[in-house]
């Protein structure tokens, strides 16, 4: 089952993403990581996964992530950047079978010191071809994100290419029950036809909600016997 939201939520995603979204910086190390400002959520996934339309699905742009037809070319981490205090990274797509040993151990050094040391990403969305579900060369990723303990959910895309998406969906649900950074929930969403996208809309703002009130209640003074929020990092 896919997470429901109150009207109140898809405007709140729907506002989220209404203003003008552009590129705002380019990573292809960490000493070239932009400063830490506002909120961030990640886009993993497979190279050819989708990642690019549903970005620009996402943003309403037509090409701001740019649309790849030569898998596994880009190794740096692109950041957008919206109207708000909300910022998409975009994360090298992985998995290229031509891909030289040198350039994925460069990509998992990299990945892997940016979901250690971003503390304000929100969440990491990790994007799986509904027709295909989980493959071997997502085991990696998936281990990544369990060791840096980064909040992570799975979105499924191309979901226009599958006729019946409840079998995949309940098998890929029950791989990532074993995942314990992993959120229980999938989501479904189709950039070409647009399905899901405007839920995924909603998810990031009630993310943005969340955090903006673990900010708040952190950035007053802290009251005597006041819990202390495990997932706080900021
Ligand atoms: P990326 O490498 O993950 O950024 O993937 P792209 O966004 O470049 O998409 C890879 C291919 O999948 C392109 O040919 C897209 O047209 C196609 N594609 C992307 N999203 C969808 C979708 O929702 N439905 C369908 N049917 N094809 C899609």
């Amino acid at each position: 089952m896919q997470s429901s939201f109150t009207r109140a939520e898809m405007e709140a995603g729907s506002r989220l993403f209404a203003g003008e979204w552009r590129f705002a910086a380019a990573a292809p190390s960490m000493a070239s990581l932009p400063p830490m400002r506002g909120i961030e959520v990640a886009f993993a996934g497979r190279s050819n996964v989708g990642k690019s339309s549903l970005i620009n699905a996402l943003t309403g742009r037509h090409a701001l992530a740019r649309i790849s037809h030569t898998p596994g070319r880009t190794q740096e981490l692109i950041f957008f950047s919206g109207a708000s205090h909300l910022t998409m990274v975009d994360m090298p797509g992985y998995g290229y079978a031509a891909a030289a040993k040198a350039k994925v151990k460069a990509w998992t050094a990299l990945i892997h010191a940016f979901l250690k040391g971003r503390a304000n990403l929100a969440r990491v969305y990790l994007l799986i071809d509904a027709r295909h579900g989980l493959k071997a060369t997502d085991e990696p990723v998936l281990q990544l994100l369990d060791q840096t303990g980064v909040n992570y959910q799975v979105v499924l895309t191309k979901g226009d290419e599958v006729k019946d998406p409840a079998p995949g969906f309940a098998a890929t649900r029950a791989a990532i029950a074993q995942h314990a950074a992993a959120h229980p929930d999938l989501m479904l969403t189709s950039a070409r036809t647009g399905a899901g996208v405007p839920e995924l809309r909603a998810a990031i703002a009630r993310l943005v909600k969340e955090r903006d009130k673990l900010s708040l209640r952190s950035s007053s003074p802290a009251q005597a016997g006041d819990p202390v929020s495990p997932e706080r990092k900021f």
